[in-house]
């Protein structure tokens, strides 16, 4: 046992002097990317697993068609990224192969096709590597439903807590497992900062700080502190601090929930309670998901490979709605509003009201292709 117990100490030192290692590295941070000063947009495409390299294709081509004009005048790129698979992670045993990571990096943004994750083992997720490498801490996640007044935009911290060190934890056999959580001043600030900036440039009145400080003290509790600190920095916006139990039932809270505007949460929280804002929007498909650095964005569907529908044979038929909001939310975040907010307009008529071709997720829908024409001949229609 104590052979055990000295090297999780020993293992404990080197992790707590990388951790401070990022800290320090957080505080030296410069500002963000200004998209309209680069000469060229390089946007990499990485296919991902499972239905992955199907609806990938897909935001491939209606990308194509959005940015015909860019794309043939040399101000975008759009760069297909090979290799981002499960079979060649495992074969190199690297979340992202060396070689992936570089093209990655020169990239401006990336659109990345769901990528899948083992259970167990020490292959750590290829999403959490990236939002490390490429240094992602803001997780963007709107969720609206017109009808009832829903209009929630999550912040999500996307770098740290249970996530930074979940392939790290200790295990002494047939004992005991501990993970670890880190919570960082400089990593908190900065997505504080993130959501609390978000709110005043778009006339949001209220944030909603959610933790589960009772319960983890140190961790969540200086998220909330610090939280709280940056938001003396915004007196126009209320704020308000809610426990992530009773805020996942808050959301399912008909009478209450369409007051919330802007929730600010740490890692796990904010994986878990966005999926269930997804799930009230109408399923995981139907979300976009923004993974938001300094240097660098990636764009996600927030749904994960659907290996199952491989298995099946009916990949053909997923449902791009989710990886196409992803496309909306990359066209603005690199200065194209106009185009986003045409696309928004088409996913609105093609999925709310019109409603002409319909995906499933099974044969007796459409596939994922035919919804792609469809969405590109309804923006073709739009002045
Ligand atoms: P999942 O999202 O892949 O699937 C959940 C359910 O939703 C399944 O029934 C699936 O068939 C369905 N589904 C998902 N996307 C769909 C689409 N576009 N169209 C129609 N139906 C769709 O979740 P899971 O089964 O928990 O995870 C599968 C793998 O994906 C795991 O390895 C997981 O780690 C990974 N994952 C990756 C990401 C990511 O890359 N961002 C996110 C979540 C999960």
């Amino acid at each position: 046992m104590k052979q055990y117990i000295d090297s999780a100490v020993e293992q404990f030192r080197t992790l707590l002097e990388e951790q401070i290692a990022r800290q320090q590295r957080m505080e030296k941070e410069s500002g963000a990317t200004d998209f309209n000063s680069l000469d060229k947009i390089v946007i990499g495409i990485c296919g991902g697993d499972g239905i992955g390299p199907i609806i990938s294709k897909e935001s491939e081509r209606l990308l194509r068609f959005i940015l015909k004009d860019e794309v043939a005048n040399g101000r975008v790129e759009l760069r297909n990224i090979e290799g981002l698979t499960i079979e060649n992670r495992i074969e190199k045993n690297k979340a992202i192969p060396d070689d992936v990571l570089a093209e990655i990096k020169a990239c401006n943004v990336i659109l990345k096709g769901p990528t899948t994750t083992l259970k167990g083992g020490t292959l750590e997720s290829a999403n959490v590597a990236m939002r490390r490498e490429l240094d992602l801490y803001a997780n963007v996640r709107p969720v609206q439903v017109p009808d009832e007044n829903i209009d929630w935009i999550f912040f999500r911290e996307n770098t740290e807590g249970e996530y930074v060190l979940g392939s790290r934890g200790v295990e002494i056999p047939d004992t005991l497992a501990f993970d670890f959580k880190v919570t960082t001043n400089a990593g908190t600030e900065r997505i504080a900062r993130k959501a609390f900036e978000y709110a005043r440039a778009n006339g949001k009145t209220n944030v909603a700080i959610v933790t589960k400080a009772n319960i983890m003290k140190k961790t969540d509790g200086k998220f909330s502190e610090i939280a709280h600190k940056v938001a003396l920095e915004y007196p126009e916006i209320e704020v308000e601090e809610w426990y992530i139990d009773i805020m996942t039932a808050n959301l399912v809270n008909e009478q209450i929930r369409s007051k919330f505007q802007v929730v600010l949460l740490p890692n796990l929280y904010g994986d878990i309670i966005t999926d269930e804002a997804a799930q009230i929007q109408g399923g995981v498909g139907t979300a976009g998901s923004a993974n938001m650095g300094d240097k660098y964005a990636m764009f996600e569907a927030i749904h994960g490979s659907a290996p199952r529908m491989i298995e099946q044979g009916i990949g053909d038929y997923a449902n791009p709605t989710s990886i196409f909001k992803a496309v909306e939310m990359m066209l603005r975040h690199i200065g194209m509003s106009d185009k986003a907010e045409k696309l928004a307009k088409a996913l609105s008529i093609c999925t709310e009201t019109e409603k002409k071709v319909i995906v499933t997720g099974d044969k007796d829908g459409a596939t994922c292709a035919e919804f792609g024409d469809y969405v590109m001949k309804t923006l073709e229609k739009l002045v």
